[in-house]
């Protein structure tokens, strides 16, 4: 399918995907691309004025994450490199242990990383389930968790859901087996406060442009005193952790992006989730056979998954597209074929639920009309969807397993 650019009249409710750079984030950028072009680690003026502003972009970043030291910062080129990174090196300097521990609802840039270990014999995977509302399986990790594991990976937010997982828990049992514990933070890094200095978190993934900052840049965090095993190897850059000259331009977009989500963090928490609540709702009191899937008092303030009974997703959006409205079905990654998402499986919800799921997923850039004209437009959509759908006639006999909350 074909969508529009982004225009005024133009509604955008998939942050989760992708979110635009801040003008802010892009004017702080520019300089580093012309007048700034040195590179970090030489050793005259134009490369010390770059390292200068990349040490301030790190502390910015470290800040919103609460981090003790900046030289826990490690820059990668996106979330999935430092999914990659923390994995793959725990594997390494965890002698003696080959075990890893995961939950179902991971995004792919750890599942299929997983899987391809697995398959390789390089790792041994446990794959912990979650149940109808996206939460972990307690029971489950705590029996998966021993003296062979080399690393957890539980992400902090569900990208789909915007379920949470109680990361500091869980870390805490981790090192109880004397293992690692990494999280994929990508979509809860801006969204949520964090105190990472405070966790027995080891290592956390975060990506540039799921926070208005720019693709194809990310950080990996590792505590002082946790040992990396480098993904890419060269150059001393990073601190031999990440070779390759320091993308400069894209680092200091990130700091900028930092400090903008620390100074907009409550805004997050108080009107966009408001918008969230008054979209969900409106959409729930107006179409019938509809429910919220995840974890629905414990999620990001700014994601709702609404699963619409017996009908299409990918129908839906079209249809949302040609009202200018942009949002997801499961996930960006899932579109495109015929499988419901991998998250939405994992929670049991069936399949003629699955299918029809719309994920918004709201950003500071959002207000009280993009609501509005949503709220307007879903009915109809659905409506029409629903009169040429065979499942929607025999809708009776087939929801008798399953009993969602509708609101
Ligand atoms: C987007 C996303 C990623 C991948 O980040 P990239 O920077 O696009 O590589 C990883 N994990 C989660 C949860 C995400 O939402």
């Amino acid at each position: 399918m074909t969508m529009s650019s982004a225009s005024p009249e133009n509604v955008y409710l998939d942050n989760n995907a992708t979110t635009r750079c801040d003008p802010d984030v892009v004017a702080a950028m520019l300089p580093f691309f012309t007048e700034q072009f040195g590179n970090a680690s030489s050793m005259h003026a134009f490369g010390a004025e770059v390292g200068n502003a990349i040490g301030t972009a790190r502390r910015a970043l470290a800040d919103l994450l609460g981090a003790e030291f900046d030289h826990e910062i490690v820059y990668t080129g996106g979330g999935t490199e430092a999914d990659s990174t923390a994995i793959l090196s725990a594997l390494e300097t965890q002698t003696g242990r080959n075990e890893i521990v995961t939950s179902a609802v991971e995004h792919p840039a750890v599942l299929t990383l997983v899987a391809h270990l697995e398959k390789t014999g390089r790792a041994k995977v446990h794959v912990i389930p979650v149940d109808a509302k996206g939460r972990l399986d307690m029971d489950a990790y705590r029996k998966a968790l021993s003296e062979r594991t080399a690393i957890v990976s539980i992400m902090w937010a569900n990208n789909e859901t915007g379920t949470i997982f109680p990361v500091e828990k869980l870390a805490e049992m981790a090192h109880g087996v004397g293992a690692l514990f990494h999280t994929d933070a990508v979509q809860a890094v801006g969204k949520i406060p964090m105190d990472l200095k405070s966790t027995q978190i080891d290592m956390l993934s975060l990506s540039g442009h799921k926070l208005h900052g720019p693709k194809g840049i990310g950080a990996l965090y590792v505590r002082k005193g946790v040992r990396l095993r480098p993904l890419i190897r060269g150059g001393h850059q990073e601190r031999g952790r990440r070779a390759g000259t320091e993308n400069a331009p894209a680092i200091i977009g990130l700091g900028k992006a930092a400090a903008l989500a620390a100074a907009h963090m409550a805004e997050e928490q108080t009107r966009v989730k408001a918008l969230r609540d008054r979209l969900e709702k409106g959409l729930l009191q107006r179409i019938s056979h509809s429910f919220v899937t995840g974890d629905v008092d414990n999620r990001l303030p700014n994601t709702c998954n609404i699963a619409f009974e017996y009908i299409e997703g990918e129908a839906i959006l079209l249809l949302m597209n040609r009202e200018g409205i942009a949002a997801s079905s499961g996930s960006a990654c899932t579109s495109g074929s015929l499988e419901p998402s991998h998250v939405l499986r994992a929670m049991n919800v069936p399949y003629t639920a699955a299918h029809g799921a719309i994920r918004f997923s709201f950003s500071r850039e959002n207000g009280d009309a993009d609501v509005d004209r949503v709220i307007e437009a879903m009915p109809p959509i659905i409506e029409r969807l629903r009169d040429m759908s065979p499942f929607w006639r025999e809708r009776e006999v087939r929801t008798a397993a399953f009993n969602p909350t509708y609101a």
